[in-house]
């Protein structure tokens, strides 16, 4: 009987299947004679009906103990090995196989060797069913009691997987020291291929492990976010690929937005890169790529609507209808960039805002005070924590167009430092040229910036950095008069903060009296940002009363004891210029952020060697103009009867008031002349006339900015004459009417003819005694200094 894949050994019980029709003949056969039957292994398993060359010589011959008929028509047998056999031919092939054949049983042998033999053999096969764990207990019981080498080799041998030729090698060994040697090599082989295996399991089972314990907890957060009313992850990825798709991005943020999509799919949803992805992917599809609002370029409703909001501003209004036209014309052209220069409160953000609705387009609003690192501008690089997007970004994404009104508030108030220089990034977003790719180092992609229509604003013209200065159109606002800001809070403030207040001309009526009694008792500016609080604040308290019921107001109409009653005493007293004329004392006129502003400027010699003395906070340049003047009136001493010599013997201290407030700048120039002059001369100078120009050291009269604001602060001081330089007179056509007829306005262009206005005219009771007066002037330089250091008053 040839056996396709197995060897039966002569010490084995063991169950064959026979299935061929050649050997179930031969199994049938030998049943009837004394049921003993060789077997033999086949060479190769798949040969059907082998020829005696595909058969191995060397067999057994069995016992055949139970045949079992099986449904198939096949037969399960059970055989005993009995002898080891060597096949020597076939003697007939035809119904079924006979052999002629020779016992040859296994040699035997004892001793230590083949002991010890059978004790390595025993322990590799313990080693090997440790790790197979498919040898049952009780095999390895009677392995190890086993006493003959062959036995335990060929039960061994029985037991362990190995191919049909390693274990017919066995079978032809005869020797039992060879075959135990044998079988020890093959378990050896056979416990490292195990081990390996064991070894790749264990791994692929961490791996297996990890996998599954995130996908239970992950599941586990899904659950508790369902339960807490949240969307789940994977619906957020949804809805994230339908705002990609509905976000009408350009091809290469679309792209990136989708890569980025992918990679957020492979990540665990909770982690924080996941969580980093997301904002940037929701960043990336709140973005107003190609959203805008439909332009209206109706200059008639534009010219309306600034006119509804804003009261006076002609140049300004006239300049941004200019503009507009022109946009109007031509689309294409890249129109500079309007930046409205003017101290607070003159209405440079409301007149932006106002802009914006007219032409329907969304407002947006950064204050640029304080920026100083360009990231603000550009954003911060993904790589760091926290990063976002630029202001620029963040705006566009709040207004949710990307052709909106852009204000970039306080352009003057942006700084520089280390972290780099904010105005570049920022010439960059104004540039035309550049503008339609505007690179955010969040975004890392191109935005087109050149939609957007950008109004600057700034406070003090020279404080904008150079570069941004060129590329936008200045537009000056200067402060109101008296006058415009009793209109605009008649026309404007008034009825808007009733209707904010709740309240309405039953109420409360503001009559023009008072409101010219608010501005100048309460405010002190050259816009009107405190007037309309000024006047919200009344307006907050007449509500309350009229909440309470108390109405305490005898008619609507508020008077001037109500008035202070409701606002407290006046917050503002205003410096008057001089009642009398007087020496050495001389009105300048200042210009600051709050409008214009009276400076006196005060003049004492005193004794001593020549050195010069400023006080009050000056700055190098007006010290230096203080210097000038000092010289101006050195040289031209004799003029005015001072001795040439004046200053050895005197120091010169000028001195100008309210010493805490810094003053720069060189317009204070000819006030200090004057001042110096009448205070050596003994000449007083006029009262009531102020005075504001750069002196040479020939004299010369040179021109100074903030006109306006400062014939404004002459007026509010009550001050009839005013000496300017010859320079600005251009400057007076802008002027107001109310200022030019209450002014007298004297345009000089040399020291000689401020001297001729400011110095009080002799009469000739005084030409008589001018010299006294001078001589008077020398004597007192050389009075003693009082105890305190402050010399008796100049007066004279
Ligand atoms: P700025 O931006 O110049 O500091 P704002 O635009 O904030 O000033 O103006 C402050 C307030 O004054 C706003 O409520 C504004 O409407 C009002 N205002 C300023 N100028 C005018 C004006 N000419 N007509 C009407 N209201 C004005």
């Amino acid at each position: 009987m040839p056996l396709r894949d197995m060897v039966v050994y002569p010490n084995m019980i063991v169950s064959l299947f026979v299935g061929r029709k050649k050997t179930v003949r031969a199994l049938e056969e030998s049943m009837q004679q004394g049921r003993k039957i060789a077997l033999a292994a086949q060479r190769q398993a798949q040969i059907d009906d082998p020829a005696l060359e595909d058969i191995y010589e060397v067999g057994t011959i069995v016992r055949i103990l139970q045949v079992l008929k099986m449904p198939d028509d096949s037969f399960k047998v059970l055989v005993e090995g009995q002898e080891r056999i060597r096949i020597r031919g076939f003697r007939a092939r035809d119904n079924y196989f006979t052999v002629d054949y020779e016992v040859s049983p296994y040699e035997i042998q004892t001793g230590a060797i083949v002991q010890t033999a059978m004790r390595n053999a025993l322990e590799l096969f313990g080693k090997y069913a440790r790790l197979s764990k498919n040898i049952p207990a009780d095999i390895l019981t009677s392995l190890n009691r086993m006493k003959d080498p062959h036995r335990l080799t060929d039960l061994m041998a029985e037991q362990l997987p190995f191919p049909v030729d390693k274990k017919q090698k066995l079978l032809e060994m005869v020797k039992p020291l060879a075959r135990l040697e044998a079988l020890a090599e093959l378990l050896y082989n056979e416990i490292e291929l195990r081990e390996i295996e064991r070894r790749i399991k264990g791994r692929v089972r961490k791996q297996i492990d990890i996998t599954q314990k995130e996908y239970y907890l992950n599941e586990q957060i899904k659950a508790i976010r369902k339960e807490l009313g949240q969307k789940d992850v994977e619906s957020e990825n949804e809805e994230l690929v339908q705002r990609i798709k509905n976000a009408q991005m350009p091809k290469g943020a679309e792209d990136k937005a989708t890569k980025e999509l992918a990679r957020l799919d492979r990540m665990p949803p909770m982690s924080p890169e996941a969580t980093v992805t997301r904002t940037y992917i929701e960043w990336l599809v709140a973005l107003p790529w190609s959203f805008q609002t439909p332009e209206k370029l109706d200059l008639r409703i534009v010219a309306r609507t600034l006119d509804k909001d804003h009261y006076g501003l002609r140049k300004v209004k006239d300049r941004v209808l200019e503009y507009l036209a022109v946009r109007k014309l031509a689309p294409k052209m890249k129109g500079p960039i309007l930046c409205l220069v003017g101290p607070p409160g003159v209405g440079k953000t409301s007149l932006a805002r106002s802009v914006a609705a007219a032409i329907n387009r969304k407002f947006v609003r950064i204050s640029l005070g304080g920026v100083r690192d360009e990231a603000e501008i550009r954003g911060h690089r993904r790589t760091y924590i926290g990063a976002m997007p630029g202001k620029i970004i963040q705006s566009l994404k709040n207004a949710k167009s990307r052709n909106p009104v852009f204000l970039l508030d306080e352009i003057d108030k942006m700084g520089s430092d280390f972290r780099g220089d904010p105005a570049c990034a920022l010439l960059e977003v104004l540039d035309p040229e550049q503008n339609q790719a505007f690179n955010d180092h969040y975004l890392d992609l191109d935005f087109d910036l050149s939609n957007i229509m950008f109004i600057a604003t700034a406070n003090i013209f020279q404080n904008i950095h150079p570069t941004l200065r060129d590329r936008m159109e200045i537009i000056e606002i200067r402060g109101y008069t008296q006058e415009e800001k009793t209109q605009i809070a008649q026309r404007h403030l008034n009825a808007r903060l009733l209707e904010e207040h709740g309240l309405t001309t039953k109420d409360l009526v503001l009559s023009r009296p008072m409101i010219e009694k608010i501005i100048a008792e309460y405010t002190f500016e050259a816009g009107v940002r405190n007037l309309n609080r000024e006047i919200s604040a009344l307006m907050r308290k007449v509500t309350r009363l009229k909440v309470e019921k108390k109405s305490p107001l005898k008619a609507k109409e508020l008077t001037a004891l109500e008035l202070t009653k409701l606002l407290g005493p006046p917050k503002i007293l205003r410096r008057k210029g001089e009642k009398a004329d007087v020496v050495g004392i001389a009105t300048g006129l200042a210009w600051t952020e709050n409008g214009g502003e009276i400076l006196t400027i005060e003049v004492v010699p005193l004794p001593g060697k020549g050195q010069l003395i400023l006080t009050g906070k000056l700055g190098d340049v007006m010290k230096e103009s203080g210097q000038a003047a000092v010289s101006y009136a050195r040289k031209h001493a004799k003029d005015f009867h001072i001795p040439p010599d004046f200053y050895h013997n005197s120091d010169i201290h000028i001195h100008v008031p309210e010493g805490a407030i810094p003053k720069d700048g060189p317009s204070a120039g000819i006030a200090m002349a004057a001042a110096l002059v009448s205070a050596f001369s003994g000449i007083p100078i006029r009262k009531n006339t102020a005075m504001t120009g750069e002196i040479t050291l020939r004299g010369r009269v040179l021109g100074i900015g903030g006109l306006k604001e400062k014939l404004l602060a002459a007026m509010r001081a009550g001050i009839k004459t005013v000496i300017i330089p010859h320079e600005n007179q251009k400057d007076l056509v802008d002027l107001p009417v109310e200022v030019t007829r209450s002014l007298e306005i004297k345009l000089v262009q040399n020291m000689q003819q401020v001297l001729e206005v400011v110095l009080a005219r002799e009469k000739r009771s005084q030409v008589k005694t001018r010299k006294a007066y001078a001589k008077k002037a020398r004597e007192q330089t050389k009075q003693p200094v009082d105890q305190n250091g402050i010399s008796p008053p100049a007066v004279m």
